[in-house]
């Protein structure tokens, strides 16, 4: 943790939830408004069809919503993509851009990255611009290099600590139940703080939030939210459950 950031947990749901999943939502709301509201902030990213329905769900609460991906362009014919401004408009207040299995199952090159992550900031979205190597690159040594290529490439000039989120998420740890020790996610959010402080300027890179996700569950959140420099955590699969977020959530706080 950093003490002067506020830690941020978001949660992706990707591909799952149904109407009847917005429950899920109510009841982080409830054990987070009554618990910790005043330490860390919570977001939840559902999937673009209960984008709307989860912010209405959330009126009173201060969890925050968000997309799983936005589109480059602002409007027009692009069959299939949401606008960063349609997110807004749907209550979200974040956007994941970049999340590896955007990145390999669509091709997103850190252009694309960059672009849709500019594209979230004109409409007043934070984009949590997502890095992390393979497990090819990391047996390789190349984890540092190819993280730091992908931030050069990925984050816009002139981000600043309101206006952007990092999250590392090694690609072998995504749902896999494998994460690395503390001291590699040490050495790299190092080493991601550190890059940012070329690429940003000193004072937004020390207060940009650097998230750790991948596998992230209850039994090990407290390891790794107490690693300097981390800062929150992306979650898929454990945000799924609300007693498993919120005690996520608990390890930050
Ligand atoms: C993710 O999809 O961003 C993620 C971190 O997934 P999981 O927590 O399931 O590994």
């Amino acid at each position: 943790m950093t003490r002067s950031i506020r830690p941020l947990v978001a949660g992706n749901w990707k591909m799952n939830g149904l109407k009847a999943d917005l429950a899920i939502a109510a009841e982080v709301a409830k054990g987070y408004d009554a618990e910790f509201a005043g330490a860390v902030d919570l977001a939840i990213c559902p999937p673009a069809s209960l984008l709307y329905p989860t912010s209405v769900a959330l009126i009173g609460s201060r969890i925050a919503t968000g997309g799983q991906d936005c589109s480059t362009q602002a409007s027009g014919a692009f069959t299939g993509e949401i606008s960063a401004a349609m997110l807004a408009d749907a209550g979200g207040t974040f956007a994941i851009v970049g999340h590896s299995e955007r990145r390999t199952l669509h091709g997103e090159s850190n252009a694309t990255v960059k672009a849709k992550a500019e594209a979230a900031q004109k409409a007043r979205i934070v984009p949590i611009v997502c890095v992390g190597e393979t497990k090819d690159e990391r047996e390789a040594g190349k984890a540092l290099a190819m993280v730091k290529k992908q931030l050069r490439g990925s984050l816009p000039e002139g981000s600043t600590a309101a206006t952007l989120v990092v999250a590392y998420e090694p690609v072998w740890a995504i749902g896999t139940g494998l994460t690395p020790t503390a001291a590699d996610v040490a050495e790299m959010h190092e080493a991601i703080r550190t890059e940012l402080a070329r690429l940003l300027g000193k004072a937004a890179a020390a207060g940009v939030r650097l998230l750790y996700g991948g596998s992230v569950k209850p039994s090990n959140a407290a390891e790794l939210m107490n690693v300097a420099n981390v800062d929150g955590a992306l979650v898929g699969g454990a945000s799924l459950k609300a007693g498993d977020f919120l005690a996520i959530a608990r390890a930050c706080a």
